[in-house]
């Protein structure tokens, strides 16, 4: 009967679900315990000398105005995230919106959205044409729908994936530095010369060591008009 009314499985149990993630394997997965870090959204174990500030925040300026995760980067998370981005499993990404969508709830600075757009880390162009699609774009999309929020794209990525392969070898300052030269305004978008509102949100899979959202952020502070921005990832590396 189930299955008639909910066409689709849960990728994770097999039951019969309105989303390929149904909502108790959805609820199963595990947040990023409390308290964070009121900057960038990580997990302090109330060890934090500054409430709103960890360890790992104090080297670097501050680009962005706060950053959440909904999830821990493992388990299964791991493997659903793995499947967006690698195994064009494009159909997890209404369940992740769907996640999104919680964490957005859960959080003050988001509570009134009025003027707001939602802003995808851009990929590698030629990783998209591969994929067929960006997950950070697809999972905007997913929550900007569910909201009644635009999606903007206002920025590119200049190298290519091969350029950065070896990031993962990198300290966490010469990271920050390699990433800064990645993402730039997308010349496509100014030739439209649409304006972001007062507050973006960078949507992005997954937040590493910030490097990303921070090189993004920087290049969105550069348009005028932007005074507050915002990070919301679905995982977050711990
Ligand atoms: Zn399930
Ligand atoms: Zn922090």
């Amino acid at each position: 009967m189930l299955r008639w009314i909910y066409p689709v499985t849960c990728t994770l149990c097999g039951e019969a679900a309105p989303l390929s993630v149904c909502e108790s394997c959805r609820d199963a997965l595990r947040r990023v315990p409390r308290p964070i870090c009121l900057y960038c959204g990580a997990a302090t174990a109330g060890t934090a000398a500054e409430p709103d500030r960890c360890e790992s925040c104090k080297d670097f300026a501050r680009v962005y105005d706060w950053a959440r995760s909904a999830l821990v980067l493992g388990g299964e998370t791991r493997g659903l995230v793995h499947d967006l981005k690698y195994h064009r499993a494009s159909y997890l990404a209404e369940p992740m919106a769907e996640i999104l969508l919680q964490l957005w709830a859960s959080t003050p600075q988001l509570a009134s959205h009025c003027d707001c757009a939602l802003v995808p880390v851009p990929i590698d162009p030629l990783r998209s044409h591969e994929r067929g699609y960006n997950q950070a774009e697809l999972l905007a999309r997913k929550l900007g729908a569910r909201l009644g929020v635009p999606v903007q794209q206002p920025l590119m990525r200049l190298l290519s994936d091969e350029d950065t392969r070896s990031m993962t070898r990198l300290s966490a300052r010469a990271r920050q530095q390699h990433a800064n030269k990645v993402y730039a305004l997308s010349p496509h978008w100014l030739k439209k010369k649409e304006t972001l509102p007062v507050r973006v949100v960078i949507v992005d899979d997954v937040y590493t060591t910030g490097a990303t959202a921070r090189a993004c952020a920087k290049v969105l502070r550069t348009l005028p008009g932007v005074q507050e921005i915002g990070v919301l990832t679905v995982a977050r590396a711990m």
